[in-house]
This record gives C-alpha cells, structure tokens and sequence, in this order.
C-alpha cells in the first residue's frame, strides 16, 4: 500500500535561496557526468561556469509557492529522476502540459505553432521522483535556417532523455467521403517521425492531447490506430488545457526513470534565469497580440535588468544573497522586441503605439507574478534586417546553429 504525507518540497513556505539552490546536489554532479551532454547543459547552473554560447550565468528560477495542505501519495520502490522529452509536433500542447506539471508558467503558450524556440527545463519534484520535463520546438518540415535550427534543438535532445513522451492530438480527420476502415489517424509525418524515435531504442509514452476536444467515442479507435503504427510502452490521453486525465501522470512516467538521488535541489524548477523568462514572457505576448507572419519574425532581448530598487526579505549577505520572494519593491527592465523587417515595425507599434503598450500592460503583469514585486517595462522595437537567417543572430538569441545544415 502507498503510504500517504504531506506535499513534497515543492510546496514549501519557506522562502527558497536561489543562491544555495543554483548549485546541483551531489547526486546530480555524479550523474550529470554519466549524462549525454545534454542533459549536463540542462542540469548547468551559475556554479558551472561551462556555459554554452548565448546562454546566461545567473541563478536558475526556483519556486514561492506557498503551502498546500495537499496529501500526496508516496509511491512504492526506489527514488527516481530522470529527463523525459517533450516531443511532437508544433503546437500539439508540449508547453502547456509542462506548465500544467510543473505548476508553473514557464514557458511560452500560443494558439502559433513554433512559439518555443529553444530548450526549458521545467522540474517536477513529488515524492520520491523527480521528473526534468525537457520542453522543445516542435518537429516540422523546416526550411528556413531558424526552423532547421528549432527542429534541430528537438531531435538533439532524444539522445539525452531518459524516456521519450510522444504527444500527438487526440484527432480524427474529417475526410467523411472516405471509409472509415481507410482512415489514418496517425499519418506520414508522424510514421516517419516514429522511425526516428524508434532508432533509440528508448522506452516511448505516447501522450495524446487535447483530449477535450475528441468525442469520447473515438477516443478508443484512436488509440487503437496509434498502438499499431508503434510499440509505445505506454499511451495515456490527456488534456494539459482542461487537466482532464493529468493526475496520475507522473506516477505512470516515473517507473520510465531512472533510479537514483534527485538530480537538482528540491527547490528548483527550472534552469531558465529570471531575466530570460522574462524575454519569453514579452515573446509569448508578441504571438498571442499579432498575425500572420510577423511574431515568426521576432526576438526579445533584455538590456536592461536593473534590480536595484528590488527588496528582498533577508539582509543579502555572500552567501544568502538572493531571495525569490513575493513582496514590495520594483525592477526596472527595458527590452527591444526586434523584428527583421521593417514594415513589421509598424505593426508591432500599432495606431499611436497601441499593440506596443497592449504586449508591454500584459507582459508586465506577468513578469510582476514571476518576480514577485512591482516591474517597470520600456519596450522598444528594433529592425535586424533577415536575422533569423543569420548564425551570429541567431546565437545572440541563444540559437546555436553550429551544428545545423
Ligand atoms: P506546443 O507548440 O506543443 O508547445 O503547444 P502549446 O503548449 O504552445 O499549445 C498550443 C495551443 O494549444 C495553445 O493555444 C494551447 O492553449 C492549446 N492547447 C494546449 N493543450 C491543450 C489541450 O489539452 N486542449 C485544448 N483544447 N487546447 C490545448
Ligand atoms: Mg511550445
């Protein structure tokens, strides 16, 4: 029988010293050294000083969240923890559902495919598991240089998971001339794709999403149809929008990960820094407030992160200098949205810079939530002719495209 206790660490009031938390336990540096490299990038932290390009060197984002009186089981077996990847197509879901994991918004969500860009760690910590979520651009024919990148990022990342989670949507194509026997809701891409995945040899959950949206009649052929095309360990239906079926989820992917100590202190939940989800939460506004092609076009870069005026709970000394709390206080920040072309401008400004101060109102609300204190934003807009087809652009925006063709 599980036994049951109170909420695991990540429910915990007591404030969170990023300082102290950057630093991965020492089961996580004697495993990161056994890891792919990876899975040592995600586990990098300020005291690593082994930074991949365009990448940035401050204390990783760790949790605030306050006590719940939630009664969590506690599984039967060994401790686990592990990296499990994220992959599927763009837009199926894979940043709302590690949102919806790991209780926090960490990384971007729009109704636009190709809205993540690069790699984010989101940690979930229950007891006796820790789950690292590896969130990636979604597989897609690419041909531009920024999307041969993207979908890069994805499949690099499949050497360093522990266990694949394959979201598909929950769909059933509309063709009502053809016979439904004739029907394949799986399809090419997703075959080809599967061969890929295939090839690692890796314990694969088929993940179906948007679950919400399916008539439960279908939810079976469904199913069936994908347990044919692949020998999926697993397959598990879901909502990540409604949270319908996301209970009991990480229990079934734990038993995917490996035994052992946690890999990175309780307390953290991601290896973004402060400064780039905020970057992504400006993004994430410039895709949910323009169309067509325009957010494709764009990148937020932070100049400045003045925290200054930030008040922090404790007196800061050299080792407990950093606290994450909720409190007065303010930081200023200024950032250019950059587009590569000009007529975007424009459009990003608005009538009498209206869309400007709609992304900059939004945005700054929540950057207020994840810093915990007042924000005062100046947004300004800058033109970088074509930068999502140049390599030193790209990795200024954390892009590496060494290794892409
Ligand atoms: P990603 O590109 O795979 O990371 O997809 P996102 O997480 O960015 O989600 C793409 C869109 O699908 C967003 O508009 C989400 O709100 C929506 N979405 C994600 N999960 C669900 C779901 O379970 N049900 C429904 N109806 N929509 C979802
Ligand atoms: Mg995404």
């Amino acid at each position: 029988m599980a036994q049951q206790r109170k909420a695991g660490p990540k429910n915990t009031k007591k404030p969170v010293k990023a300082g102290k938390s950057a630093a991965p336990s020492s089961a996580a540096k004697k495993q990161s050294s056994n890891r792919s490299a990876g899975a040592g990038r995600s586990a990098k932290t300020p005291d690593s000083k082994k930074t991949a390009p365009g990448r940035e060197v401050k204390p990783p984002v760790v949790t605030t969240a306050p006590i719940e009186e939630k009664v969590v089981a506690v599984p039967e077996g060994p401790e686990r923890a592990g990296f499990a990847l994220l992959l599927g197509r763009p837009n199926v879901g894979k940043s709302t559902l590690l949102n919806r994991l790991v209780g926090e918004h960490l990384a971007a969500v729009s109704p636009r495919p190709q809205t993540t860009r690069s790699r984010i760690l989101g940690i979930v910590n229950e007891p006796k598991t820790q789950l690292c979520l590896l969130d990636v651009p979604g597989v897609h024919r690419a041909k531009s240089l920024i999307n041969r990148a993207m979908v890069h990022e994805a499949m690099t990342a499949l050497g360093d998971a522990d266990v694949i989670l394959y979201l598909a949507e929950a769909g059933w194509p509309a063709k009502t001339e053809v016979p439904a026997e004739e029907i394949d809701p799986v399809g090419a891409f997703h075959r080809d794709l599967l061969v890929e995945v295939g090839r690692t040899k890796k314990p694969t959950i088929l993940v179906l999403t948007k679950v919400d949206l399916l008539p439960k009649p279908l939810l079976l052929p469904v199913i069936d149809a994908w347990r044919k095309a692949f020998d999926f360990r697993e397959v598990f239906p879901l909502s990540a929008l409604t949270g319908e079926n996301v209970e009991g989820f990480v229990d079934v992917v734990r038993e995917y990960l490996p035994e052992g100590d946690p890999l990175f202190p309780a307390d953290m939940l991601t290896d973004q820094t402060e400064r780039s989800l905020v970057g992504e939460l400006i993004r994430e506004q410039v895709f949910l407030q323009t169309r067509e092609e325009v957010p494709y076009g764009t990148a937020v870069a932070i100049e400045q992160f003045d925290e200054s005026e930030r008040v922090f709970d404790e007196p800061a000394d050299e080792d407990e200098s950093r606290l994450h709390l909720r409190g007065p206080g303010l930081v200023r920040i200024e950032a250019s949205i950059v587009v590569d072309r000009s007529s975007h401008k424009g459009i990003i400004i608005g009538t009498r810079g209206e869309r400007l101060k709609a992304i900059g109102t939004a945005a700054r609300r929540h950057i207020e939530r994840l810093l915990g204190c007042r924000v005062w934003l100046g947004l300004h807009v800058r033109v970088v002719p074509g930068w999502t087809e140049k390599r030193t652009h790209l990795a200024d925006f954390g892009m590496d495209t060494k290794a892409v063709k």
